[in-house]
């Protein structure tokens, strides 16, 4: 049985006194015995934010990382020192990061394995665009984004990993996908999962959706067979994320 994992998106916001004073607010009413709940929020606010949720069963996570230990990479964060702030998950390949900063499937595969090398869970986001879904290529995509993103990756690893299906066109668009269009997609990746490594693997290996997710939506779709959870971003910066973490 999979535990259900509810991570929240802050994207660029929030300075550290304004991400403490959320986390704060959120932390007590989630109930975190149902699901792994995780605020995944900028850099700058993992310290801030790590104080604030001290004494709850949320976890912090981080929304981006180098794939080098160390050395001339202006401007980047490595595994190890998100390690030493007590990070134990991160995001991988967002769209926005693939859109806006030229992430491509190799560079999320090599986060991917450095991630896993120091113990970081990754979240790896897959999904398609409007005109992929309308050009039905959605599934066979999502296929490649799986397969290429974890080229390398043993079962042992897979199977604590957390993928993300979040189709492009849903997120931040207040367009959700159907719980029908999102299990499609969300069993078409554990499918492609059993095919790179077992069965066994398929079933342990944690499906989020995300795009769009409220509190009035993540019900009908959390309780989808094959969706465990949700990676959720306008919503997480409100008091609506609770009401998502106890759908
Ligand atoms: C996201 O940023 O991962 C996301 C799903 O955003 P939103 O919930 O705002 O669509």
């Amino acid at each position: 049985m999979r535990k259900k994992v509810i991570a929240g998106n802050w994207k660029m916001n929030m300075t550290p006194t304004e991400a403490a004073a959320l986390a704060e607010r959120l932390k007590n009413g989630a109930d975190t015995d149902k699901s792994d709940v995780i605020f995944c929020v900028p850099a700058t606010d993992i310290y801030a934010v790590s104080q604030a949720v001290k004494g709850s069963n949320i976890s912090v996570g981080a929304q981006n990382m180098f794939f080098e230990d160390n050395g001339a990479y202006t401007g980047e964060i490595s595994a190890n020192m998100l390690l030493d702030m007590g990070v134990r998950y991160v995001i991988i390949g967002h769209s926005e990061r693939r859109e806006l900063f030229a992430e491509t499937n190799e560079t999320v595969n090599k986060k991917v394995l450095k991630a896993f090398e120091k113990g970081i869970v990754p979240i790896m986001c897959v999904g398609e665009s409007l005109v992929q879904r309308e050009k039905a290529v959605t599934i066979e995509w999502i296929r490649m984004q799986v397969k290429v993103g974890l080229f390398g990756v043993k079962s042992d690893a897979a199977k604590k990993l957390i993928i993300a299906y979040e189709p492009i066109w849903a997120i931040g668009t207040g367009k959700t996908a159907t719980s029908a269009q999102a299990q499609e997609v969300c069993s078409a990746i554990r499918a492609v999962l059993a095919e790179i490594y077992d069965a066994d693997t398929a079933e342990a290996t944690r499906v989020q959706y995300g795009g769009s997710v409220t509190g009035a939506n993540a019900g009908e779709l959390f309780g989808q067979p094959d969706i465990d959870g949700g990676l959720v971003g306008g919503a997480s910066l409100k008091d609506d994320f609770i009401k998502i973490v106890n759908y």
